[in-house]
């Protein structure tokens, strides 16, 4: 509540980290941080900002000062908690090599930490940890200690969907598969319940191709469907696994490998499992690297935003335009928003970024107006930590003041998954929007979770389909889902959108079927302003055979 009072607790209680505010009486956070580092017993503690200031400025300030971190709030438990994770395991290495005394916090904290997870009943961290030392202690030079990370993709869409105690049940469920994927097999293995959703095995004296045979049953014992409460819920699951070979290895490096691994494997998006490499950390370095470039491009005015072209199915006119977010870097060329969008979501920087598309497509969108016979729609897509800001609408309403452009214009793209995380409260912010007359769109559709419960109780205007839909038409069963997803969409009277058609027949399909518009390489790709403008001077037409 007070700055000056937290730098005296710092320095009376030298704590292992401090998470501190920036807008405090007294000292603010930024003076407690030069404080703290002026003062030598408290000079190296390390610091996390959490605040809710978003501006860019403030983040640099911050780091700039010396901050280990910056969170803006609201920020997940789970980011928090890597934060926090990431800056301790790096304190502890920093510290290792100042000074020789080995590492001493595991030891000290089994002292008061349980060593039963109650939900599961399986061991906790702590003991599989002392477990994986003593695995390593016993294990001669040619046998090999396997450690597996395993965790359920997008875990809180189920507690946010079905409530916390299907979600409790679905970890007990996963618990019991493990145990007896363990047991079954007669496997010289440990588990434990890591934390949250995040599972940790031990295997002694396997072979890689024999932990692959595991990793694979295991996948499949576990994504198999579960039953609750008569409902039937399936999880993605990514496993990450390492072993002893490639490095003298402590129990917690070899935990934090898997869990790299497991995170790359996430991050591909289906179930599966992958080795721990090292390459995996550089590719982490990589993504740090970009991390520290995110800022500064902001400031040096490194992003575009490049626009493409929604046309009319009926008339193959335009009739709007998505707006598509390019960062061009000054080394590295240019870095798709798939790569980009997912760190800048992380490190807080997607509001103002997204604040900063939302205004440039605004003040493109009207000048393009009188380019065009009919009014042109802007579709800007928003992520899920803007929908999640308290003052999301008073935002967008500042921004379409400023700019003075026509709200019925506008069209907001939001995500399944990110409308999916607090029901309530998006169907809340959505109808605000829309009474401002924003048509607000729901985009990749299908590909997020458990919609279909949702989908009549939200205030949407249209449905993007996603474009993994369309390039499965030809495969078995494609063109039947396709048709029922746009049969549904037309029974709740919904505009529709064909993302991603590159041919005569997608075009074809799509119009047969009834659906509204279509967005795709066929038409055109993603373009700069410029072009937008020689674009639509043209009234180039979508060529659409007669039916
Ligand atoms: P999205 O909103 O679903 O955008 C459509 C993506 O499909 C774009 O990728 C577009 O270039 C690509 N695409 C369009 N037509 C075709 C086609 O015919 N074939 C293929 N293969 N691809 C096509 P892009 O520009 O790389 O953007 C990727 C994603 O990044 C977007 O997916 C969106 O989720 C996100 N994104 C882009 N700009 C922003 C932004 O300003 N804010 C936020 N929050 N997210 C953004
Ligand atoms: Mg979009
Ligand atoms: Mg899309």
């Amino acid at each position: 509540e007070q700055g000056r009072h937290g730098v005296e607790q710092a320095k009376e209680f030298l704590p292992d980290l401090i998470l501190c505010d920036i807008q405090m009486p007294e000292l603010d956070g930024y003076e407690v941080l030069e404080a703290l580092r002026s003062h030598p017993q408290t000079a190296s503690i390390p610091l996390i900002f959490l605040t809710a200031k978003t501006e860019h400025q403030d983040f640099r300030r911050g780091m700039k000062l010396g901050a280990d971190d910056y969170l803006t709030k609201p920020c997940s438990v789970t980011e928090l908690l890597e934060s926090i994770s990431s800056r301790l395991k790096r304190h502890a290495v920093l510290n290792l090599r100042a000074s020789t005394p080995p590492l001493e916090g595991v030891q000290v904290a089994s002292g008061d930490s349980p060593r039963m997870d109650s939900l599961t009943s399986l061991p906790t961290k702590v003991i599989l940890e002392q477990q994986l030392q003593r695995s390593l202690d016993q294990s001669s030079k040619d046998s090999i200690v396997s450690v597996l990370c395993l965790n359920i993709h997008r875990f809180h869409t189920i507690n946010a969907s079905f409530g916390n105690e299907v979600g409790d049940r679905v970890l007990q469920q996963v618990a019991d598969r493990l145990r007896q994927v363990v047991e079954s097999e007669a496997l010289n293995g440990h588990l434990a319940r890591l934390h949250s959703d995040q599972f940790g095995l031990i295997l002694n004296h396997l072979t890689e191709m024999e932990v692959s045979e595991v990793a694979q049953t295991l996948l499949a014992v576990l994504t198999a469907p579960y039953l609750i409460e008569d409902r039937e819920i399936r999880l993605q699951v990514s496993l990450g696994i390492t072993n002893n070979l490639n490095s003298l290895s402590s129990p917690q490096t070899l935990l934090t490998q898997a869990e790299t691994a497991q995170r790359w494997c996430q991050k591909r998006g289906a179930s599966g499992y992958r080795f721990y490499s090292v390459s995996l950390d550089a590719m982490e370095v990589e993504r740090r690297l970009i991390e520290m470039d995110l800022g500064k491009a902001i400031e040096q005015s490194e992003f575009q935003v490049y626009y493409q072209p929604q046309v009319d199915l009926g008339t193959g006119r335009i009739v709007g335009m998505e707006s598509l977010l390019r960062w061009s870097h000054p080394t590295r060329g240019m870095i798709s928003p798939g790569t980009f969008i997912p760190i800048a979501e992380e490190l807080g920087l997607i509001v103002p970024l997204g604040e900063w598309v939302l205004r440039t497509a605004c003040n493109h969108a009207k000048r393009w107006q009188a380019l065009s016979l009919e009014p042109l729609r802007v579709s800007v897509n928003l992520s899920m930590r803007q929908l999640q800001q308290d003052n999301l609408l008073e935002r967008v309403a500042d921004i379409l003041d400023e700019t003075g452009f026509d709200p019925k214009l506008l069209s907001l793209e939001l995500t399944e998954t990110s409308v999916m995380q607090d029901v309530k409260a998006a169907i809340a912010t959505l109808e605000n929007l829309r009474k401002l007359g924003i048509e607000i769109s729901i985009d990749d559709f299908g590909t997020g979770y458990s919609s279909l419960r949702y989908l009549n109780q939200l205030p949407i205007d249209s449905l993007k389909i996603d474009q993994t839909f369309v390039k499965q038409m030809e495969a078995a069963k494609g063109a039947e889902i396709l048709s029922t997803i746009i049969e549904m969409a037309q029974k709740l009277k919904l505009h529709i959108v064909a993302e991603g058609i590159e041919d005569e027949k997608q075009l074809q399909f799509f119009r047969d079927r009834g659906c509204h518009a279509m967005q795709g390489y066929l038409y055109s790709p993603p373009i700069p302003i410029d072009e937008v403008h020689s674009l639509l001077s043209a009234d180039r037409r979508l060529q659409l055979a007669s039916a």
